[in-house]
């Protein structure tokens, strides 16, 4: 599914989000509350250019929320309306509504000014794949949503979610790309599973994961498979493994299980509430 970008995709994509903004008045940025800044595209500033921007930290409910809050006003001091949401079970998700009202006040005061009435905001969806906006989109938009069709002129070949009265959603998502030249931003991608599994080796990945986890939540290993508490990773991986009864025939230790039962813990939040990077 995800990451097989190459320039000519990039250009298309990059190309069709402009003319969508072109369309809209603002745009709602998701981003993964684990990883804010890996899985933020910095290009999006550029193409955003004067619209008003929401960035929502989705899937909060997998993240530190003492971290969550920090990078909740870092990105407020960077000018965002921003929120904590969690698409799956729709917490945080209405509050949306009263976000995009702020977050467009101006506009809607130039409108009232000019005399024009009742004119929808036009809202769209961006983020980098597996990130949630189709999730977010169903749970915000709901069942109840109207869509509407082709309005010559102005909405040509685009379809809109009219959520009320006064905001229209634009029903397909802005597909962004991560930033592929950073080490790290590839590493934290493949933590939270946005990468296809195949392009990394598990166990590496997961040596790399417990080495994070060893620094910033020394206890947690330990505490969630109950084994003694190490400070070397392949120790600990070894103590996973045999916790979790990840041996191979000839009593031998089955170290690519026991790395894939550590990341996919990680990765639904089974092991904690856990963020992968701060804002500094
Ligand atoms: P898209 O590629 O950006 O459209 O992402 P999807 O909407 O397909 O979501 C990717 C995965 O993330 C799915 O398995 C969703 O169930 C999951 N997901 C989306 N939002 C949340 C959330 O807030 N919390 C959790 N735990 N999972 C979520």
């Amino acid at each position: 599914m995800q990451f097989q970008w190459y320039p000519g995709h990039m250009t298309k994509a990059k190309r069709a989000m402009q003319e969508d903004i072109k369309l809209i008045d603002v745009i709602i940025e998701l981003v993964d509350a684990r990883v804010p800044y890996s899985s933020k595209n910095p290009d999006i500033d550029q193409l955003a250019n004067g619209k008003s921007r929401i960035l929502l930290m989705n899937k909060y409910d997998l993240a530190d929320n003492v971290i969550t809050d920090e990078w909740i006003k870092y990105y407020e001091n960077k000018g965002y309306f921003v929120a904590k949401v969690n698409s799956k079970n729709g917490r945080g998700v209405k509050v949306v509504h009263d976000i995009i009202q702020k977050a467009c006040k101006e506009k809607i005061e130039r409108d009232r000014k000019r005399g024009i009435l009742n004119r929808p905001i036009r809202a769209m969806i961006v983020g980098i794949p597996n990130v949630g906006k189709s999730t977010f989109i169903n749970s915000f938009a709901g069942k109840a949503c109207t869509k509407t069709g082709n309005k010559p002129g102005v909405t040509r070949g685009k379809q809109w979610i009219k959520l009320n009265k006064s905001v229209e959603l634009l029903d397909t998502p802005g597909i962004l790309w991560p930033k592929f030249e950073d080490q790290q931003v590839g590493l934290n991608l493949a933590f939270i599973g946005s990468i296809k599994d195949e392009l990394y080796n598990i166990y590496e990945l997961s040596l790399l994961l417990i080495k994070y986890l060893i620094e910033a939540y020394p206890e947690v290993t330990a505490e969630f498979y109950d084994i003694e508490n190490s400070t070397d990773e392949v120790q600990l991986l070894e103590r996973i493994a045999e916790r979790r009864g990840c041996i191979k025939s000839g009593a031998q230790i089955d170290y690519d299980k026991a790395a894939k039962y550590l990341v996919d813990d990680f990765r639904s939040g089974r092991m904690g509430q856990i963020s992968l990077e701060r804002p500094c």
